[in-house]
């Protein structure tokens, strides 16, 4: 189960998209000096794809990408509700932000369009720091291209 705290459009956390971000909570990482450690709570309302649907609904023409923030306590929900998004909203592609290390096994045809992994190191910064320990992938015909360069570009 998924719960979320918050969500926001956001035009810089996946290049040439527009995302509606979706803050999950109850995060299972231990970043040293986490950004965020209210989301490391199990606070905030249960994502269903009713809320999905409403929130499409009303951006639609505004978003191209929903993007989940977290999420690593519940892959199977994050791809259950990304093949939901991809049936049932033509058009609109999906991200998730891991806080993992490593990306996760994902079957070939999973319906996710880009995947961030790496968790936050303050020292590092986030993707748009060159030093950054995370990587955004862009993920299609089953092969996955590392898209982080594109965070630097001045
Ligand atoms: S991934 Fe790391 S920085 Fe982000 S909320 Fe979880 S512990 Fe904090």
């Amino acid at each position: 189960m998924l719960k979320f705290y918050s969500m926001e459009i956001v035009f810089q956390e996946i290049p040439d998209e527009i995302s509606l971000a979706i803050n999950i909570t109850n995060c299972p990482n231990l970043c040293p000096n986490c950004h965020s450690p209210w989301l490391r709570e199990d606070i905030g309302e249960v994502l269903t794809r009713e809320i999905i649907d409403n929130t499409i609904q009303k951006y639609k023409n505004q978003i191209t990408c929903i993007l989940f923030m977290g999420g690593d306590h519940s892959l199977e929900d994050i791809i259950d509700l990304s093949y939901y998004i991809k049936e049932s909203h033509k058009g609109i592609k999906t991200a998730w932000y891991s806080g993992q290390n490593k990306i996760p096994k994902l079957q070939p045809n999973n319906p996710l369009n880009y995947i961030k992994t790496g968790e936050y190191q303050e020292e590092k910064g986030g993707l748009n720091n060159p030093k950054t320990n995370q990587r955004l992938y862009k993920l299609e015909n089953q092969e996955k291209q590392d898209i982080t360069y594109r965070f630097w570009k001045k």
